[in-house]
């Protein structure tokens, strides 16, 4: 009851939520309090959580933040939303995003920009912007996003609360509306780092419903909380603190790098030298995966249909000009012209080429180090419209945080400082494929 209080009370300046679910979540509520009157014990019982529109709930609209998807009811719930009711946990409702996951400032819904809580003048980050603005505002316990190139990672950092983008294969993504397969990921956003592992222990594992889900056993992950880093080995890559870059983010990071070397871990320089193609080859694997990916909104199936057309190709023409945003149209037009006959070879193949040099430099780097920080994003939280019309700036917005997707190895963004105007500034970490206890354990020193 007090989440919905203070979302009625702040909602309408944040903007976090697409949909509230008040009624079913006080429903769940009263059912959670009656299964623990009667002794029930579950991890998550009666938590209130929310959960980005880009993940299907049974009966709740999943929109996707477009205008295609604007009043579609999922007749299913994904494996996490699964997941998390049997854990006990209550659906506040669906959180605001890039249309389609595609942005990285929550300007690219469909229906309206979500704002930072910290300065409502400021983005919250994207896409997964509405997740850590209701996380961050109190309109919710903690949230599920999605990170792809680091939209779970990115608004965490700008919005001052832990993100967790697990291992590829770790979550699986049944229900999870699909951006680019290949590295769609999703993990919990929360308050502290507690919160994350205890939420991760919860969504992980395996799932016969998604063939990329892998069978690894799911630990406890509270079990790797502990403030212990001796003997740990934290890189340091020198191609991520470059000349140039944001003072207030990089003495942030290195004031973190400072904290956890007096906790015992040793700091050791490394290198990931294909780090600096990520951005280029991201943004040809994404949206090739997304013109793909996106084919299935054709006006037929399910979701928007244009009112007037002739044929069946006007259907389709008609259909997905109105329903699409600029930027989806964009990433379809990069993506289909990517995969062309012709293109194919100069622009996928090589970018797929890129990426496993980019696989090569971790496993190099994970050789010498246990778990690498980096910062998260180039800057803090920029003003709202400032990027909106630069395409390439909002894309470089992501440069540390695409690699981690690219590699399928996990990543988080923690909390370490502020900048002078108040803003929080994230530090990462990353680790080797499903050793996110490493990154757990790391990130609770700093609680
Ligand atoms: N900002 C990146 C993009 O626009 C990443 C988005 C994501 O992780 N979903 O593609």
């Amino acid at each position: 009851r007090s989440v919905l209080e203070r979302i009625e009370a702040v909602d309408p300046q944040v903007k976090a939520y697409i949909t509230v679910c008040a009624e079913e979540a006080l429903g769940a509520a009263r059912q959670a309090d009656e299964a623990r009157a009667r002794g029930k014990e579950a991890p998550l019982l009666g938590c209130p959580i929310s959960i980005k529109d880009v993940i299907c709930t049974q009966g709740i609209r999943t929109t996707c933040g477009s205008k295609m998807l604007e009043n579609f009811i999922p007749p299913y719930d994904a494996t996490v939303v699964e997941r998390l009711k049997a854990a006990g946990a209550v659906i506040v409702g669906k959180t605001n995003m890039d249309e389609f996951a595609m942005g990285s400032s929550t300007e690219n819904s469909a229906f309206f920009p979500t704002a930072n809580p910290w300065d409502l003048s400021r983005i919250p980050g994207g896409s997964s912007g509405g997740s850590a603005a209701a996380v961050a505002a109190d309109e919710c316990l903690a949230s599920l996003g999605s990170d792809t190139g680091g939209s779970i990672r990115q608004p965490a950092s700008h919005c001052g609360i832990v993100g967790l983008k697990p291992t590829y294969g770790r979550v699986s993504r049944f229900g999870l509306v699909a951006f680019a397969s290949s590295l769609d990921q999703i993990g919990p956003m929360t308050k502290d780092v507690t919160d994350a592992a205890l939420l991760l222990s919860v969504i992980s594992g395996y799932d016969a419903k998604d063939s990329t889900s892998v069978a690894e056993p799911v630990p406890d992950y509270r079990q790797f909380l502990k403030v212990d880093l001796k003997g740990l080995k934290i890189g340091v890559p020198r191609e991520y603190f470059i000349p140039g870059m944001d003072q207030e983010v990089e003495s942030a990071v290195k004031e973190a790098l400072i904290i956890m070397e007096k906790e015992g871990a040793e700091l050791v320089e490394i290198s990931l030298p294909h780090s600096q193609y990520a951005v280029a080859a991201y943004y040809i694997i994404a949206p090739a995966e997304a013109s793909s990916n996106l084919a299935r909104y054709d006006g037929v199936k399910y979701g928007f249909r244009a009112q007037e057309y002739t044929d069946l190709l006007s259907l389709y023409k008609k259909t997905r000009s109105e329903g699409f945003g600029a930027e989806v149209k964009r990433r379809i037009m990069l993506g289909t012209y990517a995969l062309s006959a012709g293109y194919y070879d100069a622009f996928y193949l090589k970018a797929s080429r890129v990426r496993t040099l980019i696989v090569e430099d971790f496993k190099k780097a994970f050789a010498l180090c246990d778990v690498i920080a980096t910062p998260v994003a180039p800057t803090p939280a920029f003003a709202r419209g400032e990027k909106l019309d630069d395409p390439l700036q909002m894309y470089l917005s992501d440069v540390f945080t695409i690699a981690t997707n690219l590699a399928g190895i996990p990543g988080i963004s923690i909390p370490c400082g502020f900048s002078k105007e108040g803003l929080p500034i994230g530090l990462q970490l990353m680790a080797p494929h499903f050793e996110e206890g490493r990154l757990l354990q790391v990130a609770y020193s700093f609680e």
